[in-house]
């Protein structure tokens, strides 16, 4: 079984006048966050560690920020497409941890429901997913949200091979009763200028 990580981080302005979501929850505030999309800086960071773990990029290579397609989208649109990637690669989320930065809203009262909710988002159980929060002491950075995330993959198990692969499988081992039959030991197919198709589940990618 193979695994990878990934990391991704977002910061954005707040704003007065538009809603506040963070971790697709819409948060009682009096701002919200600037940004092309619904500014969802958690959601952001957490599609940039999907999309790195399985090098397919970032967020801006699917979603650009000069395509008006994207002009206030619901950002669980980018986490969505992420997910999609990771499991054409083969992957599945192991666990996913990640940190708010931001001087309020204060986080920990609704860390509960936030990460019901991501978890819901990415399709796993809510202990598989760390949220957690800090303010941002000395940083003089008190009207931006940063987040950060990082994500652990696993590479997903086939159980059953191809059928063609058992189809093979049969042959061989038929021709393996004849040539026994014949010499009195198992015959090496390399030597007969035959391969086994070459398949490992461990490397999807
Ligand atoms: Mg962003």
């Amino acid at each position: 079984m193979s695994m990878r990580i990934g990391y991704g981080f977002d910061s954005h302005a707040f704003k007065p006048g538009v809603p506040l979501v963070i971790g697709g929850l819409a948060i009682e505030h009096p701002e919200g966050l600037a940004g092309h999309s619904d500014g969802d800086v958690l959601l952001h960071a957490i599609t940039d560690a999907l999309l790195g773990a399985v090098s397919a990029g970032d967020i801006g290579t699917f979603f650009p920020p000069s395509d008006p397609r994207w002009k206030g989208a619901a950002s669980h649109i980018f986490l969505q497409t992420a997910l999609e990637e990771v499991a054409t690669a083969g992957y599945r989320i192991v666990n996913i941890d990640t940190v708010l930065v931001m001087a309020r809203p204060k986080i920990v009262p609704i860390a509960g429901e936030l990460r019901e909710r991501v978890a819901d988002l990415l399709g796993v159980k809510p202990g598989e997913v760390g949220i957690k929060a800090k303010t941002p002491e000395g940083l003089n950075q008190d009207h931006v949200a940063v987040a950060h995330a990082t994500v652990l993959l696993e590479s997903v198990k086939l159980s059953d091979p191809p059928a063609q692969l058992v189809a093979t499988a049969d042959v061989d081992d038929e021709i393996d009763e004849v040539v026994k039959g014949l010499v009195g030991e198992s015959r090496d197919i390399s030597a007969l200028g035959r391969k086994r198709p070459a398949f490992d589940t461990d490397d999807l990618t």
